[in-house]
């Protein structure tokens, strides 16, 4: 393992709205977040709906904030219809793209090979893909974590090296339950998937999601290994996000 990946990058606080926002919370939302700016150190992306990538685009310029997209089709255009194209997401101001999130593993049953070639599109049209990866409860129980990770990762074994990447870990079972994964599990995890990212020759930034919340961020953006976090339900009000983002900030120094 690398030893001195967690400098490389800048942290980065991600966050997810999945299906939620309309026009008028997301210029809100914009307008007090932009009251309790991040500091330098810190990145910050959000991933709304596609409706209102063009309108947060507009509304997050000279914001500092990066703009994503949720998921993405692996073709540019044609007969697809409700996908979205790289394209597409490229036009709206998109440098992000979340890719492999359980809810589109598990509820739109998507899989390896979709996810790989949704990888390729990414970085053939400029997106730099969040890779989501994460073992079920009984996987964990199961002992099965290591072997699940594994078996994700191995969409980047023919991916160029040096391509654009942040990984996000999160274990299914912290995914808007509540639970969050504890910050020995945390290290344990984060530092498997490093090593796993080194053999592959991707030694990217690793988030944390699952349940990340205002009070318990600091203590899991201060686990070795981690570089940020993915946040689903805490995104969705700019007073929790802020504060999730300053409280990065208080753990990854300047
Ligand atoms: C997510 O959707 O990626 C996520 C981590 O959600 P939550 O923070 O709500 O658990």
């Amino acid at each position: 393992m690398s030893a001195n990946y967690t400098s490389r990058k800048r942290h980065l606080i991600a966050g997810n709205w999945k299906m939620n926002g309309m026009l008028q919370e997301a210029e809100q939302f914009v307008h007090d977040l932009a009251e309790n700016p991040a500091p330098d150190h810190i990145e910050v992306a959000l991933m709304p709906p596609f409706t209102l990538l063009h309108p947060m685009a507009e509304l997050l310029s000279e914001k500092d904030v990066r703009l994503g997209a949720q998921s993405v089709y692996c073709e540019l255009k044609g007969a697809f219809t409700g996908s979205i194209s790289p394209l597409m997401l490229r036009d709206a101001g998109c440098h992000y793209v979340i890719i492999g999130h359980s809810e589109r593993r598990d509820i739109m049953g998507e899989a390896n090979e979709l996810i790989s070639k949704k990888l390729n599109v990414a970085w053939n049209n400029g997106l730099e893909p969040i890779l989501c990866v994460g073992e079920h409860l009984e996987e964990r129980q199961d002992g099965e974590t290591n072997s699940v990770l594994r078996q994700q990762l191995s969409v980047l074994e023919d991916a160029a090296q040096g391509v654009a990447l942040t990984l996000a870990y999160e274990p299914v079972w912290a995914i808007g339950t509540g639970l969050t994964a504890t910050p020995a599990q945390v290290t344990e995890t984060h530092a498997f998937i490093h090593e796993e990212l080194s053999r592959l020759g991707h030694d990217c930034r690793v988030l944390y999601g699952g349940s990340v919340k205002p009070d318990n961020a600091a203590e899991l953006m201060a686990c070795p290994g981690v570089e940020g976090a993915l946040v689903g339900g805490a995104s969705l009000q700019a007073d929790s996000f802020s504060n999730i983002v300053q409280a990065a900030a208080s753990v990854a120094g300047a």
